[in-house]
C-alpha cells in the first residue's frame, strides 16, 4: 500500500492530521527537550509537507524550542505531536498519535547520552540524587520539587498514554501532597475520558503528572532534572502498544494493568 493514508490525532480530538504514506521509519530521541515534552523519551516518524495535512488544528499550540525548530502540542489535552525544523520541507510527528497499522519500525535511538538514569540499560552511576527531585517543563513556567529518590517507574503502553506522550509513558507514584510547587503559572489540566486528570504546561506542552480518578498520583519520569535515583520496573498495557517497537529490555510485561 504505497499510497495509504494514515490518520493521527491527539487524545481529545482538537488536533487531527492525515499523512499519505509510506512513512519514514521511527527515530527515538532521548534529548532533554524530547524527554520533557513526552514525559519519557519521544519517538517520531516524518513525512514531506506535501504528503501531510492538518484536518483540525483548533487545539494546536506551537512552542519555539530552539532557534532552529518548533514543537507542536495540543493545548487542550497536552498531547505531544509535532517537531518542525526551520526551513525543512518535512515535519516529524508522533507515531503514538496514529491510528491502526503504521507500517514502520524503530530504526535508531539518538541522543542516548542524555537518556534517563532510570532506563534498564543505563550505565549512569547510581548516585543519590539528594534529598529532593525537581521537575520542570521545557519553557520553565512550571516547576515543582518532591522527595527523592523516585520509586519504581512504570512504563504504560495504553492508548491514552500513547496519544498523550506520542510514544509511551513512564511515571512513578508519589503522594500529591509531597509536591512543593515553585511555579505553575502555565499549568493546564485535562480530564481524561476515564475521569483522571493530566497536568501539563500549556505553553510548551511538557508532560508533568497524572492523577487517577481514585486520587492516585504519579509524576512523569522524563520531566525530572538530573538523576531520579529510580528504576524502570515494568511495562503495562502492552497489549495496546504500538506496532513500530518491540520490548526487549527483560523487564516484566503485563498485557493489562499490573496484577
Ligand atoms: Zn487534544
Ligand atoms: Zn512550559
Ligand atoms: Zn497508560
Amino acid at each position: 500500500m504505497p499510497n495509504d493514508i494514515h490518520r493521527g490525532s491527539c487524545l481529545c480530538g482538537e488536533v487531527v492530521f492525515e499523512v499519505e504514506g509510506p512513512l519514514r521509519d521511527v527515530i527515538a530521541c532521548h534529548c532533554t527537550q524530547c524527554r520533557k515534552t513526552s514525559g519519557h523519551y519521544w519517538a517520531a516518524t516524518s513525512a514531506a509537507h506535501e504528503r501531510f495535512r492538518l484536518v483540525r488544528d483548533a487545539g494546536l499550540v506551537w512552542y519555539r524550542s530552539s532557534p532552529t525548530a518548533q514543537r507542536g502540542h495540543c493545548g487542550h489535552c497536552g498531547a505531544t505531536l509535532f517537531w518542525q525544523p526551520e526551513g525543512e520541507a518535512r515535519i516529524s510527528f508522533s507515531p503514538g498519535a496514529l491510528e491502526g497499522v503504521t507500517g514502520v519500525q524503530t530504526a535508531e535511538h539518538i541522543f542516548t547520552e542524555d537518556g534517563g538514569d532510570y532506563y534498564p540499560e543505563s550505565t549512569a552511576p547510581r548516585t543519590a540524587p539528594g534529598a529532593r527531585l525537581r521537575s520542570s517543563c521545557l519553557c520553565g513556567a512550571c516547576a515543582f520539587n518532591l522527595p527523592a529518590p523516585a520509586g519504581p517507574i512504570t512504563a504504560c503502553h495504553c492508548t491514552q498514554c500513547r496519544k498523550l506522550s506520542g510514544h509511551f509513558s513512564a511515571s512513578f507514584d508519589v503522594p500529591e501532597t509531597a509536591l512543593v510547587w515553585e511555579s505553575r503559572g502555565a499549568l493546564a489540566e485535562f480530564t481524561t475520558p476515564g475521569g483522571g486528570t493530566r497536568g501539563f504546561c500549556r505553553d510548551c506542552g511538557s508532560s508533568l503528572w497524572f492523577r487517577a480518578a481514585d486520587g492516585a498520583f504519579s509524576v512523569e519520569a522524563g520531566g525530572i532534572d538530573g538523576p531520579t535515583g529510580g528504576h524502570l520496573a515494568a511495562h503495562i498495557f502492552t497489549a495496546d502498544g504500538g506496532d513500530y517497537y518491540s520490548l526487549d529490555d527483560g523487564l516484566p510485561q503485563f498485557a493489562g494493568a499490573e496484577p
